[in-house]
């Protein structure tokens, strides 16, 4: 089955990447599904991408959101690129299961990819068979969002459309199309895919691409390649501090699955932590706790300096010149890392004229909460009532194993406190804007999950998202949204699905 071409206008297409050589990419449409079912617009981000939501919540939009049809002007396409799969380098990767449709320009004049994730094999598939299961992207959907309204950078979900059609795994599942949307799809694996093969004019062409999309202020620089590589930098450290502070794991930090943008991209067996530890792991692939909590940052630096390595020929003529850019380039990991993330748990306690100290301050309560087995989210959540008043010490310290752990900290804590300027009160609203209480929770992913794919009952996935909109506001009603996994409800392993 071929897809139709669409003839409506659905989406003011202006497609970038496609004027690309040839070798950037595949060209190919589609594969149509039996019986496409809209499960879920975002109408929001549809507005936002200056697409009509009525249109695409017809017939005939979720035929272009299940991929029967083609939009006109779009020009589908599978990525190529390669990347380090838990350490070890595959030169060849690529869209196996997602098709590009093109770039709009949004209302923020920011160009948008628009793809198609599960819309079948490509010649990038492998073994695969190009398919996505219900259950990974409802995961991908909820979690993209909550990371959107929590403020991270990081692709959007548009769409999930059921295919009516089974996908194979270790049973039939129902099939899904997610439609995903990102500043672009261009990843570390990209420019690996081209220095693999020794192709150093294709790495200029995406150089600059990449410059003319996303770091326009390297235009004019003295040396436009090197700042590229500090910009990349100075933005994924930025994104991995992030998530640090909301403790969220990304659980495949493979260089492929790390956007050049500086979005948060490939949603698989992620997971926000609930108990706080540094080692924590979800991921059921993640053997060697490689892309544990606590290593993101180091895996961040690690991939990034692949990336240097493949534009080492732009970055100076003489090969130890070139070296020496890129080292001081992925050195700067370290500090930009740093200073955000030092920074975050400082309003994240409340902190905000910084004074030395404060990092160790920090990393005392951290240390404590790992001993303690406390609740990563809730013991922030609820110290920012203990800042406004000590009566509500016990909230906090009730979720320590020994709670007196907590009371010795808070003692430090307050003599600290004391040397802000500010009322209480309005310090207690400042540390909510940065200690969300509404974070998606393992248990409540995977209820809302089991009931859309076990039930077709999709209640509980939009209650999810709807609690999620919100994950800064006290939101009494969703009280048990809050609440971290009884015993019996830890997830302690998450999947990716494919
Ligand atoms: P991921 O682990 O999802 O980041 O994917 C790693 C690689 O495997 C990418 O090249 C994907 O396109 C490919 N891949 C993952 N799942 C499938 C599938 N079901 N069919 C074809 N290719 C896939
Ligand atoms: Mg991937």
């Amino acid at each position: 089955m071929t897809a139709q071409i669409e003839t409506v206008d659905f989406f003011a297409f202006d497609n970038s990447y496609a004027r690309l050589p040839d070798r950037f990419f595949a060209r190919l449409r589609p594969t149509p599904v039996a019986e496409p079912r809209l499960v879920r617009l975002n109408k929001k981000l549809a507005w936002h991408l200056r697409l009509d939501p009525g249109k695409l919540a017809a017939p005939e939009g979720v035929e272009i959101l299940a991929g029967n049809r083609v939009p006109k002007r779009g020009e589908p396409l599978a990525m190529a690129y390669a990347g380090h799969q838990l350490g070890s380098f595959v030169p060849q990767l690529g869209d196996g299961r997602a098709i590009l449709l093109g770039e709009v320009i949004d209302r923020d004049g920011v160009r948008r990819d628009i793809q198609l994730k599960g819309s079948g094999p490509t010649p990038f598939s492998r073994l695969g068979d190009g398919r996505a299961a219900l259950g990974p992207v409802l995961r991908e959907y909820i979690v993209s969002e909550a990371m959107a309204t929590l403020g991270i950078p990081t692709t959007r979900a548009l769409a999930a459309v059921t295919t009516g059609e089974p996908v194979w795994r270790e049973t039939p599942l129902p099939g899904a199309v997610l439609t995903r949307v990102a500043s672009s799809h261009i990843r570390v694996g990209t420019f690996e895919f081209f220095a693999a093969r020794g192709d150093l004019d294709a790495i200029r062409r995406l150089a600059d691409h990449v410059i003319a999309r996303h770091y326009p202020e390297a235009v004019d620089a003295a040396n436009r390649y090197r700042t590229l590589l500090d910009l990349v930098i100075s933005r994924q450290a930025a994104l991995i501090a992030k998530w640090q502070l909301v403790g969220f794991i990304h659980g495949v930090m493979n260089t492929d699955n790390m956007s050049i943008a500086g979005e948060t991209i490939d949603y698989g067996p992620c997971a926000f932590m609930d108990v706080y530890h540094p080692e924590a792991v979800y991921s059921s692939i993640d053997n060697t706790g490689r892309y544990a909590y606590g290593n993101q940052p180091r895996i961040a630096q690690w991939n990034l300096a692949r990336l240097a390595e493949t534009l080492l020929p732009l970055l100076a003529e003489d090969k130890d010149a070139a070296v020496k850019e890129a080292q001081d380039a992925i050195d700067a990991f370290a500090i930009g890392f740093e200073t955000a993330y030092a920074a975050g748990l400082s309003r994240k306690l409340g902190l905000f004229q910084p004074r030395p100290g404060d990092l160790s301050l920090a990393q005392d309560l951290l240390e404590r909460m790992a001993r303690n087995r406390a609740d990563f989210t809730l013991t922030f959540c609820r110290l920012c009532d203990a800042a406004a008043s000590p009566d509500a010490d016990a909230g906090v310290s009730s979720l320590f194993t020994d709670p007196s752990s907590f009371d010795d900290w808070a003692a430090k804590w307050r003599n600290r406190l004391a040397e802000e300027s500010g009322e209480a009160n309005e310090r207690r609203a400042a540390m909510r804007a940065a200690n969300p209480a509404l974070i998606p929770r393992n248990h409540l992913v995977e209820e809302a999950i089991s009931a859309a794919v076990n039930d077709g009952y999709f209640q509980p996935f939009e209650s999810l998202l709807t609690v999620l909109s919100m994950p800064y506001e006290d939101q009494p009603a969703f009280g048990h949204y809050v609440d971290p996994p009884r015993p019996d409800q830890v997830v302690h392993n998450t999947f990716c699905g494919t």
